[in-house]
C-alpha cells in the first residue's frame, strides 16, 4: 500500500533540542516561501517528519559505526519503500558528533573532498547529502537551504580546494564554498531546481506515481 506523505520534502531532528527544532522549522518555511517566490511552486513543499520516520533514520545510522551516509540512506530507502511503497526527500539536523555526522565524514574519506575539508580554512563542516537524506549539523538556515537544494538535485559550485567552479555565473550562489547569503542561484542550478520541482508537482504529493 502506497503511504501519502504531508510533503516532497520533509525535515526532522535527532537527538536535538526543542529550540533547534524550532529553528530548523523557521529555515524549511523560509526555504518554502523562496521556492513559490523564485520558482512559482503552489501548495506544500515541506512538512515536520513523523516522529516514526525519523526513528527509522536514527535505527539505520545506529546499525554499524562503519557505515557512509550512502550505506544509511540506503537502509531508509530500502525500508520506507518496503513499508510505504515510496520514499520521500528527508532533511535531519543532528549534532555534530551525532552516528549521522560521523557517517557523512566517512562519505568523503580520503576524496579530494575529505583533505580540503581537513583544512583549517574549511572548518566547521556544515552537512552533507545523498540520494534521499540530508544531513544538517551546523544548523544556520543557509546550511539547511544549501543543503535542502542538493536534496532537490542541485550540486555544488565548488571544487575540491574551494574554488568557485566556472560554470558558477553567481558569486552569491548558495551552492558555492562559504556563501551566507541565501536567496542567490547560479543559472545551472536554477535550472536543475525547476526541473526537479517539476518533475515533483507531475508526480504530486507523496511521490506516490514514481515506485
Ligand atoms: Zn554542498
Ligand atoms: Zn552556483
Amino acid at each position: 500500500m502506497l503511504h501519502r506523505f504531508e510533503a516532497p520534502v520533509l525535515y526532522g531532528v535527532v537527538g536535538l533540542s526543542t529550540s533547534d527544532g524550532k529553528c530548523l522549522e523557521s529555515s524549511m518555511s523560509s526555504f518554502e516561501d523562496y521556492m513559490r517566490c523564485a520558482y512559482g511552486w503552489t501548495g506544500t513543499l515541506v512538512a515536520r517528519a513523523p516522529s516514526w520516520l525519523t526513528d527509522v533514520i536514527e535505527t539505520a545510522s545506529a546499525h554499524s559505526a562503519e557505515m557512509t551516509l550512502g550505506d544509511i540512506e540506503g537502509r531508509f530507502c530500502t525500508s520506507l519503500v518496503q513499508s510505504c511503497g515510496a520514499c520521500p526527500l528527508v532533511l535531519v539536523a543532528c549534532k555534530p558528533d551525532h552516528l549521522l555526522e560521523r557517517a557523512a565524514r566517512k562519505e568523503f574519506e580520503g576524496t579530494e573532498r575529505a583533505k580540503f575539508e581537513g583544512t583549517e580554512r574549511a572548518k566547521p563542516e556544515w552537512g552533507a547529502t545523498k540520494g534521499y537524506l540530508a544531513v544538517v549539523y551546523h544548523l544556520r538556515e543557509y546550511v539547511v537551504w544549501h543543503e535542502a537544494l542538493h536534496l532537490l538535485d542541485a550540486e555544488d559550485c565548488y571544487d575540491e580546494t574551494g574554488r568557485a567552479v566556472s560554470e558558477c555565473d553567481d558569486p552569491d550562489c548558495l551552492m558555492r564554498f562559504g556563501t551566507t547569503k541565501k536567496t542567490c542561484l547560479c543559472s545551472p542550478n536554477r535550472k536543475r531546481i525547476e526541473k526537479t520541482l517539476r518533475c515533483i508537482g507531475n508526480r504530486g504529493l507523496g511521490n506516490e506515481e514514481e515506485f
